[in-house]
């Protein structure tokens, strides 16, 4: 359930009208829900309450500090993939104890920092990333908890970008290496080897490769237990998809439902990361029709937000459903059809191809829905472009969670040298 609703041909965010929000602090202009990113949290928690699974939030999807706070706050935990993603979660107040930190490429900086604040564990995608944390907790003179990252060769039926458990994928260890490492886990004596951890794809629709990867792994617990090899740990990743267009994403429910027998049988405790779930759906970006455009082929809406506010349309041929702010006839008929299109000088730049939108206007404000979760956060300053406003909805009040960029923070880290200067 979502909080953005058309009433009397305006759209809302909670009890806030957006068309004000878009006049108040300008285009474009990124708007979160709390309640439905709330929402979307408990309705996972509730899932699996039998389970009473930890909850990390995947910062990367939306790693504004307002959001990571607001979630902390209903109990979750997070998943980080950098050191800066470590930053983030100590500034909000994150405890260190519901921190568990994935990736492929952990530097020595990264894995000491998070060696030092304590965090859960380390979910480990390598044989030489396991002897240099081992080697840093030594010189540190600490233990850690790890889980190994398995690369459990499911097909996870979504974007080829986004799988990420096949073994053709540059992510985590395959079976049979991960059982050597169990086997010979005395051999690092600075490390707790006591979980698996999976993470199979992202805007995963359905429960099936979740099922299959998940057999594979529970599975793999048994043989080790019976090696005497008893884990703590069991992390499922996230993944689970939301609905941009016509999808029909299992619910929370359907998924536990297919899940939670074989969660049982592992009977370690459960880890979640969902991104996605969370946040995907909590968040708009509103942008303003810069000119209407007809081509002797085309008819184009230029909008003031690119790809350097929201890649996925470029990056992935992701859809985003587009609509007028306000709606003159309580529907929105079909004009024409448009490529909606940023102003950056690429044609890759657009936010949707082909799409049939009412008629518009130069100066109307345009939602794109959807762009809670890898909106903001993959924002470059691409084309010298300040990163847009955010904003957080709480019934009738609205925050802002992350001012405007300036453009003298274009420039911020730059420096002419001397020589140029003519010095
Ligand atoms: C990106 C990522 C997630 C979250 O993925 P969603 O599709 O947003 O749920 C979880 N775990 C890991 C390791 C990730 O890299």
């Amino acid at each position: 359930m979502h909080k953005f609703n058309y009433k009397s041909n305006n759209l809302y965010c909670e009890d806030v009208k957006v068309q004000e929000l878009a006049e108040r602090f300008g285009t474009p202009l990124y708007i979160y829900s709390y309640h439905t990113l709330i929402d979307h949290f408990l309705k996972l928690k509730n899932a699996f309450k039998s389970i009473d699974p930890l909850i990390c939030y995947s910062v990367k999807a939306n790693s504004n500090l307002a959001i990571l706070k607001a979630l902390a706050d209903k109990g979750a935990g997070l998943d980080i993939v950098s050191g800066g993603e470590l930053y983030r979660a100590k500034k909000a107040g994150i405890d260190p104890k519901k921190i568990v930190y994935a990736s492929v490429g952990k530097t020595e900086e990264e894995i000491t920092q998070a060696l030092k604040a304590g965090i859960l564990f380390f979910n480990v995608e390598s044989i030489p990333e396991l002897e240099l944390i081992n080697k840093i907790a030594c010189r540190l003179a600490v233990k850690t908890n790890v889980a190994i990252r398995i690369n459990p060769d499911v097909e996870p039926k979504t974007h080829h970008y986004i799988t990420t458990g096949k073994l053709t994928n540059k992510f985590g260890i395959d079976f049979e290496t991960a059982r050597i490492i169990f086997l010979t886990r005395n051999d690092f004596p600075h490390l707790d080897i006591c979980g698996i951890h999976i993470h199979i794809g992202s805007q995963i629709t359905q429960s099936s490769p979740y099922v299959a990867a998940l057999e594979k792994v529970v599975r793999f617990i048994g043989q080790l237990a019976r090696k005497g090899i008893d884990l703590k740990y069991l992390n499922i990743g996230g993944g689970l998809g939301i609905i941009y267009d016509k999808e029909t994403p299992q619910t929370a429910r359907e998924f536990s439902k297919k899940v939670l027998p074989l969660l049982r049988q592992a009977n370690l405790k459960i880890i979640m990361e969902p991104g996605r779930f969370i946040a995907g759906n909590s968040g708009i970006l509103v942008t303003k029709v810069l000119f209407v455009k007809k081509t002797p082929l085309k008819n184009f809406i230029i909008v003031d937000s690119g790809m350097n506010d929201l890649i996925r349309p470029s990056l992935y041929g992701a859809y985003h459903d587009i609509s007028p702010l306000t709606r003159t006839d309580g529907k929105n008929h079909i004009h024409l059809k448009y490529d909606i299109v940023g102003p950056i000088c690429e044609s890759g730049d657009f936010l949707a191809k082909g799409r049939g939108m009412p008629k518009v206007a130069e100066g109307d404000y345009l939602v794109v829905f959807s762009c809670g979760a890898y909106g903001f956060t993959m924002s470059s300053n691409y084309n010298s472009r300040t990163r847009a406003e955010e904003v957080l909805v709480f019934k009738d009040e609205a925050f802002v969670i992350r001012k405007r960029e300036r453009q003298k923070d274009l420039i911020r880290n730059e420096i002419i040298p001397s020589f140029l200067l003519g010095f």
